[in-house]
């Protein structure tokens, strides 16, 4: 109870401590990764894309014969595909990944 109690007065005199997001740009901490988005124009249509899917530990990245697909609902945002050589994978800093529907966070790469 005497910690309750603690709480409560914290609550009424600690003042604010969220910030104004959304209505004000959040900033990001320092060092801040963000989230995976593929350029297929950086990938070689002609190549081998197996090297994405093996730096993707809990496979995100699936490669198939035809297409590459990156499912953010299994990424954790570790970094190791914008570490493949070909910048066909970069980190942005993006931390709004809220969707309406689990397809959103698919994005699918086909060969041409
Ligand atoms: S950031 Fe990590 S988990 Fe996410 S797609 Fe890239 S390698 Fe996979």
């Amino acid at each position: 109870m005497h910690d309750m109690l603690g709480w409560f007065y914290r609550g009424l005199t600690g003042g604010r401590v969220t910030t104004r997001y959304p209505q004000r740009e959040e900033r990001l901490p320092e060092g801040f990764r963000g989230r995976p988005v593929v350029h297929p124009e950086r990938l070689d249509p002609e190549g081998s894309w197996e090297e994405y899917e093996r730096a993707c530990l809990p496979g995100a990245i699936r490669v198939s014969e035809k297409t590459l697909t990156l499912d953010l609902g299994r990424c954790i945002c570790c970094g190791l595909c914008a570490s493949v050589p070909g910048g066909a994978f970069t980190m942005e800093p993006d931390f709004e990944l809220a969707v309406s529907g689990r397809g959103d966070l698919v994005t699918v790469v086909h060969r041409d």
